[in-house]
């Protein structure tokens, strides 16, 4: 449908789609309650790992670098990795180096939605719901590709959508001019009610340097072959891969994560209950 022609209303129904369920209080309330179980002062936020040195004496000491531009230093038995490959190919040197097929394997598994930007509209109240609208909505000219409602339980209202433009041409319009196309584009599907926004928020995970690099960009048709990479010579049982793209299973999504998570614990456990 071409940007000229009116939205289509319709009717969903009850079995379209698979069910997905939204976390109370979003995503930060189950990083938060992971996060009180943790001992204070073992997290150290603003750090970020720059090198992993492996001695002839098998021990592995981490540096990384404070936000304040100090640098620290770790000594361990080994590492557990918890974060996107291709950023721990980027920004982390290994000494000795990863093994060529290692860094190969690391480097072939995009960041899953590390090319994504959020937009979030919030509101007085959710009021299309009072014309019979749910807030869900696809669309094909975009700039956002799907739209939710993701407005708390009581009160304020928020729209959030997934973009269908890619990061390179928002990189390239800017934020500002991004926006203003998700404001335009609101208007069309929700009608004038839809100029009213409080906020509206926006984050680009392909900006993230935490999340994505450059090769994240490239916008993504399908889900990468996720799992754990091939065995990695001398940092065999010292380097344990453990974010959500370790997993083959549910790789790119939060299961994917929390799955190996739990084999990196159980990895870490059976090498203690060996020394
Ligand atoms: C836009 C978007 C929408 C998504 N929607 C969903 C969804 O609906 N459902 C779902 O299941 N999943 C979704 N995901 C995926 C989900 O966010 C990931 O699967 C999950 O966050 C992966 O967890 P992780 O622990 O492997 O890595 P991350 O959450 O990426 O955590 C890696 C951590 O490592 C840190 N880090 C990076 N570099 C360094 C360094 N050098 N030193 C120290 N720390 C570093 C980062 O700051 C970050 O805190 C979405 C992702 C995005 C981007």
């Amino acid at each position: 449908m071409g940007i000229t022609q009116p939205p289509e209303r319709f009717v969903l129904p009850e079995t379209a789609g698979e069910r997905s369920v939204r976390i109370q209080g979003g995503v930060q309330s189950l990083i938060a309650a992971v996060a009180d179980t943790i001992p204070a002062g073992v997290v150290e936020l603003e750090t970020r790992v720059t090198a992993i040195r492996l001695d002839e004496h098998e021990a592995v000491t981490v540096e990384a670098a404070r936000a304040d531009g100090k640098r620290k230093e770790f000594s361990a038995s080994a590492v557990i990795l918890a974060l996107p490959p291709r950023v721990v190919v980027r920004y982390i040197n290994f000494y000795p180096s990863l093994p060529q097929n290692v860094l190969t394997d690391l480097r072939s598994k995009p960041t899953w939605m590390g090319g994504q930007a959020k937009a979030i509209a919030v509101y007085d109240h959710p009021f299309w719901r009072e014309s019979g609208l749910s807030g869900f909505a696809t669309s094909w000219v975009g700039p956002l590709q799907e739209i939710h409602d993701a407005s708390p339980e009581r009160g304020a209202g928020a729209l959030f959508g997934f973009f269908g433009m890619p990061a390179k041409t928002r990189h390239e319009m800017g934020e500002e001019k991004v926006l203003h196309l998700v404001r335009e584009q609101l208007v069309r599907l929700f009608g004038p009610s839809a100029q009213n926004i409080r906020t509206l928020l926006y984050k680009d995970w392909s900006r993230d340097s935490d999340t994505a690099v450059e090769e994240d960009l490239e916008p993504l048709r399908d889900f990468s072959r996720y799992g754990q990479p091939p065995a990695a010579g001398v940092w065999e049982k010292k380097i344990i891969f453990a974010g959500t793209e370790a997993n083959s299973s549910y790789g790119g999504h939060l299961e994917g994560a929390l799955l190996a998570a739990e084999r990196a614990v159980f990895e870490i456990t059976e090498l203690n209950n060996k020394l």
